[in-house]
């Protein structure tokens, strides 16, 4: 396995991948340190959680710098997704115990019915490039203190990033085999996924790949948890706070080279504010610093990989021929480095790939909407539901529009993000189960119920 740097298209270092012997090894791990860890008292588990956020924080600047390096995030924001994955891990570390908590049911007098969360067994996670550590982080810092034990595939770009996750929790005291790193390709996750010991699996990523996860594990009847991508919509009402929700749009399409699920992907603006909404969007993109990720003011690096680049330029490209119209960017940068410039799209045909496809990149597409009605209809003409973030002064309009959108999260007057405290995901296309706060945590544990005479 390789890892390139995007940005300055040079080979960081070439890892060996996992061979059949080593996979058994961490398959036969797992399966031991589970009936071990499953019995660890909670609190003990909790420990280990803040141990974990108190290396995370220690070695912040090695971990934000391997990212950068393997994927290109700029600096300043692989910092900052440190600081949450510690946040995350605090947070379970606070909350496991009332999450975890039993539940009491009605039940007749001189009878005890309870609800207990007991752990399923070894999780399989494949995980995607885009953030390497939240993701990963995501999953861990609640199914390993539900009891769980981890096993991770992550992409095949951040393999340093993969390994050093491993090296994270044995450094923050997990017993070994609790969480283990595989280091193979996507075309042996199915072997892994089929083995009787592997319990359930979770998969951030493209369509295509949950799809297949998926079907290995109906055929398995293993429970599953999906989350794939987005075309998120941002609503911008006749009465937004037209500069907030300019700055916030920015953020919300570009933080991360545009690399995210949950990024706005398509803007609808109310006609009454649609010209100086968008020459505003505009103005803002082209301020934009693009460039070296490593240097703390950039705003865009790199996009992850020159061959994701070039798909969704092709995106972009087919999009114009079919009568889009480009506001700004739209050129792959010439030079070294897979750097694609942030780009507005205007007067885009309703079915082109950007109005219908994920675009995965710093690539806006703007709309004119005639009212809230044609708003909402826009914002669930997509096959996506992962998020929808929506702008007005008014907080009452905000949730009644919020009611009427097909999305697995809605944000007023905020950019959809992830958030330890409160469930993500999506439907429709965008997956299903739910990510972090008590609903993540019990994804993946057996809900039994006990009935006592
Ligand atoms: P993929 O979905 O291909 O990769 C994500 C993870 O899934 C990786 O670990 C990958 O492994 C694995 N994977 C891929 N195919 C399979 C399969 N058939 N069975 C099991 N595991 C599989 O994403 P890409 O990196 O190729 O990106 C393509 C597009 O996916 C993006 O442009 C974007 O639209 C979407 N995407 C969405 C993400 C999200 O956050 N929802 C994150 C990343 C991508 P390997 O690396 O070895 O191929």
């Amino acid at each position: 396995m390789e890892a390139v740097n995007p940005a300055t298209e040079e080979r960081i270092a070439s890892y060996e991948e996992h061979d059949a012997d080593d996979v058994e090894a961490a398959l036969e791990a797992a399966h031991r340190s589970f009936e071990e860890w499953r019995e660890y008292p909670l609190r003990e588990r909790e420990r280990l959680l803040e141990n974990v956020a108190a290396v995370l924080r220690e070695d912040q600047r090695r971990y934000a710098e391997l990212m950068t390096a393997e994927m290109g995030k700029p600096l300043s924001q692989a910092t900052a997704e440190i600081e949450k994955c510690a946040w995350a891990c605090e947070h379970y570390a606070e909350h496991a115990h009332s999450y975890l908590s039993d539940e009491h049911h009605p039940s007749p007098p001189g009878t005890e019915a309870r609800t207990v969360y007991e752990p399923l067994g070894p999780v399989l996670a494949v995980m995607p490039w885009n953030y390497p550590f939240w993701q990963v982080i995501r999953f861990a810092a609640p199914y390993l203190t539900a009891g769980n034990v981890g096993l991770l595939k992550h992409a095949s770009n951040v393999p340093g990033c993969a390994l050093a996750l491993e090296e994270l929790f044995e450094r923050a005291g997990y017993p070994d085999g609790v969480f283990r790193t595989l280091l193979i390709g996507s075309n042996r996750v199915d072997d892994v996924l089929s083995d009787d010991r592997v319990r359930a699996a979770t998969l951030t990523g493209s369509g295509p790949a949950g799809r297949a996860v998926a079907e290995t594990a109906g055929r398995q009847l293993k429970k599953t948890v999906l989350e794939l991508g987005g075309s998120d919509p941002f609503v911008v009402l006749d009465d937004a706070d037209l500069e907030a929700a300019v700055e916030t749009g920015v953020r919300a399409r570009t933080q991360n080279g545009g690399q995210s699920c949950i990024a706005a992907k398509r803007f609808l603006v109310h006609e009454a504010v649609y010209d100086e909404y968008v020459d505003r969007l505009v103005d803002a993109f082209e301020g934009l610093t693009v460039g070296d990720p490593m240097d703390e003011t950039t705003d865009v690096g790199p996009q992850a990989d020159a061959k994701l680049m070039t798909e969704l330029h092709e995106q972009v490209r087919r999009s114009v021929d079919a009568g889009a119209t480009v506001l700004t960017g739209g050129e792959p940068l010439d030079g070294t480095g897979a750097y694609y410039p942030p780009t507005v799209l205007a007067n885009v045909p309703n079915g082109c790939p950007v109005d219908v496809e994920e675009t995965f990149g710093p690539v806006a597409t703007v709309y004119e909407v005639e009212d809230e009605r044609d708003a909402i209809e826009t914002a669930n003409d997509t096959r996506f539901g992962l998020g929808a973030s929506i702008w007005t002064e008014d907080r009452e309009r905000g949730r009644r529009v919020a009611g009427e959108l097909d999305a697995g999260c809605v944000y007023v007057n905020e950019l959809v993000k992830s958030d330890p405290r409160v469930p993500f995901g999506g439907i429709t296309d965008s997956g299903y189960g739910r990510e972090l706060s008590r609903a993540g945590m019990l994804e993946f544990v057996n809900r039994k119920t006990v009935w006592v005479e």
